[in-house]
C-alpha cells in the first residue's frame, strides 16, 4: 500500500485571505511549497489536496473558477516534476450537512481507495482545527502549519490537538522526511 500526505490548500500551501481565494488572480503558492513537495515526494509520498470551498455554494465564485486555480497548480507543480494524486474539494454550504466538508472525511475515503493508500501511515497537514480533525478522524498523523490566518497559539490545547506544530508546510515535509529516515512514523 501507499503512504500519502493529505494537504489543506488555504493557508497551507497558498495564502489564505478573509474573503476566500474566488478566481486565480488572488491566488498565490507560498515561497516554499514547491520545495516542500519536492521533498516530500522524493519520500515515496502520493499528494492529495483536501479543500473546503464553500465560497462556491455561497455564489461568490463559480465551479469553473476554482477548477481553473486547480489547473495552475496542477501545471505549476507538474514542471517542478511533482506529480499530485487528485485534488478535492467540498463545494457545498456549511449548512448542507455534505460528507465532503472537512472535518469529514469522505474525500479522503475516497483518494485512499483510488490510490490504495494506507491511512495509518499517512499524514494531514493543514492551517486550521478543521485539518487536524481531518487528520485524526482518517486515522493519520497531523500536523498544523502556522501559516494561516487564525489563532494557533492554543493549538496545543485544542481537543484533539495536532501532533505536531510546525512554523509552514517546509518545516513540515522536512519533519516527516527525518520520521521516515528514521523509522519512526
Ligand atoms: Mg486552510
Ligand atoms: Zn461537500
Amino acid at each position: 500500500m501507499n503512504r500519502a500526505v493529505f494537504l489543506d490548500r488555504d493557508g497551507t500551501l497558498n495564502a489564505d485571505s478573509r474573503d476566500y481565494i474566488k478566481n486565480l488572480d488572488e491566488f498565490w503558492l507560498f515561497p516554499f511549497t514547491i520545495e516542500a513537495l519536492k521533498i516530500l515526494s522524493r519520500c515515496g509520498f502520493r499528494l492529495v489536496i483536501i479543500t473546503n470551498q464553500a465560497c462556491i455554494a455561497k455564489g461568490l465564485t463559480t465551479v469553473e473558477k476554482v477548477q481553473k486555480i486547480h489547473d495552475f497548480i496542477t501545471a505549476e507543480f507538474r514542471i517542478n516534476g511533482i506529480i499530485l494524486d487528485g485534488i478535492f474539494y467540498c463545494p457545498h454550504h456549511p449548512d448542507a450537512g455534505c460528507g465532503c466538508r472537512k472535518p469529514k472525511i469522505t474525500n479522503v475515503l475516497k483518494a485512499a481507495k483510488m490510490n490504495d493508500i494506507d491511512l495509518s501511515k499517512s499524514w494531514f497537514i493543514g492551517d486550521s482545527k478543521r485539518d487536524v480533525e481531518t487528520g485524526k478522524n482518517a486515522g493519520c498523523h497531523t500536523i498544523l502549519v502556522k501559516t494561516g490566518l487564525r489563532e494557533t497559539i492554543d493549538a496545543g490545547n485544542w481537543n484533539p490537538a495536532p501532533e505536531y506544530i510546525m512554523e509552514n508546510l517546509l518545516a513540515a515535509a522536512r519533519l516527516i522526511e527525518q520520521m521516515k529516515k528514521e523509522n519512526l512514523k
